[in-house]
Formats: C-alpha cells, structure tokens, sequence
C-alpha cells in the first residue's frame, strides 16, 4: 500500500482497452421468448469494452480500441459509431472470414435478461498477441480490462502482453472483472483474472464480485486485501443502490440517481468509461464518481447498451433535469 494519491492526469497518451466487439438485438416486450416468433429491436452498436470506451471518448478522454469485426454491416455499424464518437479504430481489425458477434436479449417480468451470445464463435476470437497494435500500445497511458474479453487463450495472452506493456511504459491499469461465477470454473480463467489483478490500480468490480479473487469471507475482508495486494483504488458498483470507493486512505458512499430503468445492460460500462476519463482529465475522485454515476444512471433510461453514452455537458445537463 502506498500513501500518495494515483495520478491518472500524470502521463499523456491514450486511454486504450481491447476486446469483444458485437451488435445486441433485445426483445420489444418483457416476458417475451426467444422460443416463439416476436418483434426485435436493433441492432444496437455493443460489447463490453466497447461502450466503456465509446463513454470514455465521449467524456473527453483521448481513446482508442484494440479489436476484431468481421466484413459485414453489424462491424460497420460499430466501428462507424466509435469513430463518430471520437474513439481512434485504427486497432480494429476486419477479418475476413468471420462474422462480427452478437448477442440476443430477452427480458424476464421481473426484469431479469437472458442472453444468447454469439461471441465465441465470432470475429472477437481472432484477437491475438499479433493483433495488438504497437503505435497504439506504445502510446497507451491507461489500459482497461474487461473480464468478459477473457474468454480464449489466445486472448488472454494478448491482454497479458498488453497490460504489462502499459505498465513497464509507466501507465496506469483499470480492470472490471465482468464475470460469470461459471467462467471462474475454468482454470485458466481464475489465473487470468489473477493474473490482471496484479497489474490494476482501479479495480470496478459490482458488488457480488468485490470478494471473487480474494480469500475474505466479506466485502471489507476483500477491500483490505485488495489493498494490501496493490491495487490503489476499488470502485464497487452496486446498481441502484450506488457505488462506493476505497483507496486504503478514506471511503466514499454515494447514492445512485433517481431514474426509471429502461435497459440496465451497460450502465456499469458507461460508469466505468466516465470514471477513468475524467481521473485522465485530472478531476477529483469524488468529481469523477460524480459523472461516473451520471453516465451509469443514463444509460439505463435508454434502450441498446451504448444508446445512453454523453459527454460530460449532457451529463451535467441531464443531473440538472433530475433535481428540478
Ligand atoms: P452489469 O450487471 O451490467 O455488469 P455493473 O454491475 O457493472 O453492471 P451497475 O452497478 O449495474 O454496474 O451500474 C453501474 C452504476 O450505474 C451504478 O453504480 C449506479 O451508479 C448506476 N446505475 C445502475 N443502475 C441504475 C439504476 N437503475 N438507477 C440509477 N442508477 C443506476
Ligand atoms: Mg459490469
């Protein structure tokens, strides 16, 4: 543990992630099933680590990705989109011989979603050590991980590679482990997450999954060990119920926004992307938890996961609506 605050505004470069890149197409109507015919919506620009760094772009930080479409329109549709939004894609690469991924949601009556990816099986699982993109590597400040990209060999050795490049070129780390408990059956999973844990400064886990990589049997446990093992600030993200930040010296608890919930997919990724633009942009902690909780709360007013992404005066402007 150490005693001086991380300075995430202390080296110019790139706020730089890589990983799954694909379209969502949700269900028009709660309850309804993908075992019958049924009006669909989308597709939606998505992926996990893209709509962190669509947020991120659109808060003002200087953003690229490192990822993998195929040659079709649901690529286009997403690499157009991050371009538009001020994300630099020239680390995604259009492969050929694949498709680009998808999901399809559904929404339970009490709100819950199930999901029917093709992730695995798309563009994403040519991402490789031999596609990270040196220019962009060499010029990244911070590198962001999202658990959910973990889902190859081949790609967690990329995202290795990649995270001690950034770190051995004196950059900074981010890591939202985004996991299923059922990915942690996998050996090589538990490593890899272990593995990234030992390079983070920010770790964003939600709430169930502060005490997943640590021995403790309870969330202040895993904080302290956490803290102890290195990594210098951890952001829980608790859905409605808000977020909190621990950095071994003080802890901050704040209150989600009251808004109604439309679409829930993406609001920790929109939270994320906003928190670690605005710490590259030199705000407070406390300032950036701010518009990190505005971003996650705007996204759930939307339907299509990266649909809610806004810059830091739309979130100002939006904060403004709620309270009048
Ligand atoms: P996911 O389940 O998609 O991985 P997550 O757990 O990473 O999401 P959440 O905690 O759901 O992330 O959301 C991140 C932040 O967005 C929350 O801390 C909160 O500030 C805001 N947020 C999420 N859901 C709501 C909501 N229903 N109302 C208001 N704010 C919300
Ligand atoms: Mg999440």
């Amino acid at each position: 543990m150490t005693n001086t605050e991380l300075n995430l505004a202390g080296k110019s470069g790139y706020i730089l992630t890589m990983g799954e890149i694909l379209v969502e197409i949700m269900a028009s109507e709660r309850g309804q099933s993908f075992r019958r015919p049924g009006t669909l919506l989308g597709p939606y620009a998505s992926g996990a680590p893209a709509i962190f760094i669509d947020q991120a772009a659109k808060s003002g930080g200087r953003c690229a990705m490192i990822g993998c479409v195929g040659d079709d329109d649901f690529g286009a549709l997403n690499v157009e989109r991050l371009r538009t939004d001020g994300v630099e894609v020239s680390g995604i690469s259009v492969v050929e011989a694949a498709t680009t991924g998808s999901a399809f949601v559904t929404y339970r009556d009490d709100g819950d979603r199930d999901f029917v990816y093709n992730i695995t099986n798309s563009a994403s699982v040519f991402l490789s050590a031999k596609r990270l993109n040196k220019d962009l590597l060499k010029q990244a400040a911070h590198f962001h991980v999202m658990g959910s990209s973990l889902f190859s060999p081949s790609i967690i050795d990329a995202m290795k590679k990649a995270v001690e490049t950034v770190k051995a070129n004196g950059g900074t780390v981010s890591f939202d482990p985004n996991v299923r408990k059922e990915m942690l059956r996998i050996p090589e999973m538990k490593g890899a997450l272990d593995f990234i844990l030992d390079y983070t400064d920010i770790f964003l886990p939600s709430g169930h999954e502060v005490m997943l990589l640590t021995s403790a049997t309870d969330e202040k446990g895993a904080i302290d060990e956490l803290l102890e093992r290195g990594v210098r600030e951890i952001v829980v993200k608790r859905g409605k119920d808000g977020c909190s930040h621990f950095n071994g010296k003080a802890e901050l608890h704040l209150a989600a926004l009251p808004v109604q919930e439309i679409d829930p997919t993406g609001a920790g990724d929109c939270f994320g992307g906003a928190y670690i633009a605005c710490r590259s942009q030199g705000l407070s902690i406390e300032q950036s938890l701010k518009y990190a909780i505005a971003a996650g709360a705007r996204a759930v007013t939307f339907r299509g996961p990266m649909e809610g992404t806004a810059t830091l005066a739309q979130l100002d402007e939006f904060v403004a609506t709620l309270s009048e």
